[in-house]
């Protein structure tokens, strides 16, 4: 039994999801006649409250369009700098859109409309860059799965209201947001011009994800997709994976989080582990004693048949998702507990 807990895009098509899949009716998407693709565009559009959402191949391309849709070449992307979209798309910020990012050093992520504030470059001042978007991450990835004070979020949109600057939520891991704070997509519909979310993670899909926004700039993301590749022909086979999963695999999530937080209360009471940071949602970072060696740490668990990985300065991350089940479960809390 190999017990995956390095990511939750590690999981595989359920049967159930498969069977839905090989359903599907199909159509050319880049002529937009897949009725599957167009029914899970509306399905998400009307979740958020927007008038369109588009399917896009990867989270990735989705964050890269709506950068591209909120700046103009030269321009700055306030960020935190953990952000996603900083460390962890090719630097596809300045090799798509030609903008730089402002970093924020906030607190596992998340940072303050205070901080948003004191980031912005005056517009007349024509030598810094011209602050165009403010991009925040919910939940963080690199911030341990945290999520974001919703209030907080509603003092940022006055502030890009009050500056008039774009407003994108990356929210790769929205679902899992949502489901630990009682929150609904409506919600954050309303405070943000653009959203991305995954099918790809926790919802446990082969690939997907989805931009919504309003009508205009969504007509710019149709362009922009098919400029970066991402225009997709008879896609409704994945979309229909994504269908499935709204419908399935958004409340179980429950089930995630409760062991997670069974994982991080045990790694807590165990001498080897230095810290272990609040866990809220499926992403447990915790970081080794200094006389543990994290290479060596990863390596024993290997031979138990557990995959974690390495985030750097003695800190491991492990993630739980759909395919983590509850045996696999009871042996990574027994093996832990007697490492
Ligand atoms: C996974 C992830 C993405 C998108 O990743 P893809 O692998 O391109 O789908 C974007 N933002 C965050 C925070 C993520 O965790």
């Amino acid at each position: 039994m190999i017990i995956d807990l390095r990511s939750d895009t590690v999981t595989k098509p359920s049967k159930e999801m498969l069977q839905a899949m090989l359903e599907a009716s199909v159509g050319d998407d880049v002529y937009k006649e897949d009725i599957t693709v167009n029914k899970l565009e509306e399905t998400i559009a009307e979740m958020f409250g927007k008038p369109k959402a588009l399917f896009f191949p990867t989270g990735t391309m989705a964050n890269q369009a709506a950068i591209n849709l909120h700046t103009k070449p030269g321009e700055q992307v306030i960020c935190d700098k953990y952000a996603h979209i900083y460390n962890f798309e090719g630097g596809g910020a300045s090799f798509n859109s030609g903008v730089s990012c402002k970093l924020i050093d906030g607190d596992r992520g998340m940072f303050t409309a205070e901080d948003v504030l004191q980031n912005i470059n005056p517009p007349d001042f024509y030598h810094s860059p011209l602050t165009s978007l403010v991009e925040i991450e919910n939940t963080t990835n690199k911030g341990g799965g945290a999520c974001w004070d919703f209030e907080e979020i509603q003092k940022i949109r006055k502030v890009c209201n009050d500056h008039q600057l774009g407003f994108h939520l990356d929210g790769a891991r929205l679902w899992n947001a949502l489901i630990a704070k009682k929150e609904t997509a409506a919600q954050y519909g309303k405070e943000f011009d653009t959203i991305s979310v995954c099918l790809s993670k926790g919802l446990g899909c082969p690939i997907g994800s989805v931009l919504v926004g309003d009508e205009e700039l969504m007509q710019g993301a149709l362009r922009v997709r098919k400029i970066l590749g991402g225009g997709m022909r008879q896609v409704g086979y994945l979309a229909a994976a994504g269908l499935y999963a709204l419908e399935h695999h958004i409340n179980r999530l429950e089930v995630d989080h409760n062991k997670a937080k069974e994982i991080a209360y045990v790694l807590s009471k165990v001498s080897y582990i230095k810290k272990v940071e609040p866990v809220e949602t499926n992403i447990i970072i915790f970081e080794l004693v200094d006389t543990v060696n994290s290479e060596e740490f990863l390596k024993k668990l290997n031979e138990n048949g557990i995959k974690l990985i390495g985030m750097g300065e003695n800190k491991l991350r492990i993630v739980t998702h759909i395919d983590y089940t509850s045996k696999m479960h009871t042996k990574v809390l027994k093996v832990f507990n007697n490492y």
